[in-house]
């Protein structure tokens, strides 16, 4: 199926969803994530208006900017290992990973400019998972002022792998809960205002409790 068409099924959804919530659609932005698919598929979700792209690895980031053509905002949604920061920091607009002091402190060091960061939390503090558990969230917010180059912009988690509804609510209702209490805190570096949650499987609940970024990839640009 072409982008367009996986596009407009997409979209309508989103519309469905944001209707029956009271929502705007602009309140979503629908992140394309490219990391599967050729420089030709992401560029047809370029052409179709999609602005926002997701690379999880370096390698991929460059060479999907590299050969895309078009207004484009670039996101980096996976886990970042310190000694790629260098490379990667100043060629994005969000990273969706933060996760840890010493990436906070390399990141610091090495952009030339404010990074829009999310942390990432891993709400249901599954063993595998990367992110801080959400008692840990608060006090590495505020540790992360030390570092003027962190602007926290929001929150993000990836659910667990699982398509019940109820879990994945869950999820995606904490992490907006903890959102709304670092928001409220007015920090000066944690603007925390964003909530970036849903992917292919689950956007639609995420938009529900109140995502403000989606990060699509099969449903979207998948072959
Ligand atoms: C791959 C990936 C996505 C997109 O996954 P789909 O299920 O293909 O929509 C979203 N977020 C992260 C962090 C990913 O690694």
């Amino acid at each position: 199926m072409k982008v367009s068409e996986k596009w407009d099924k997409v979209y309508n959804n989103i519309r469905n969803v944001c209707e029956r919530t009271n929502r705007k659609t602009q309140e979503v932005n629908v992140v394309a994530v490219t990391k599967y698919v050729t420089n030709e598929r992401a560029q047809e979700g370029v052409d179709v208006g999609l602005v926002h792209l997701g690379e999880n690895r370096y390698e991929g980031l460059i060479e999907k900017q590299k050969n895309i053509i078009g207004e484009a905002k670039w996101h980096f949604i996976g886990t970042l290992q310190s000694r790629k920061v260098k490379d990667v920091i100043d060629h994005i607009d969000y990273l969706h990973s933060l996760d840890r002091l010493s990436l906070a402190k390399e990141i610091n060091k090495r952009a030339q400019k404010k990074v829009n960061c999310f942390v990432q939390v891993n709400v249901s503090d599954e063993e595998q998972k990367h992110g801080l558990s959400p008692q840990k969230v608060f006090n590495f917010i505020e540790q992360v002022s030390n570092y003027d180059k962190i602007n926290v912009v929001g929150l993000m988690t990836m659910a667990p792998n699982t398509s019940d509804e109820v879990v994945l609510r869950q999820c995606f209702r904490d992490l907006a809960h903890l959102r709304n209490e670092i928001h409220k805190h007015g920090f000066l570096h944690a603007p925390c205002t964003e909530l970036s949650m849903g992917m292919s499987n689950d956007y639609e609940i995420a938009i529900e409790e109140g995502a403000t970024f989606v990060r699509i990839g099969s449903a979207l640009v998948g072959e």
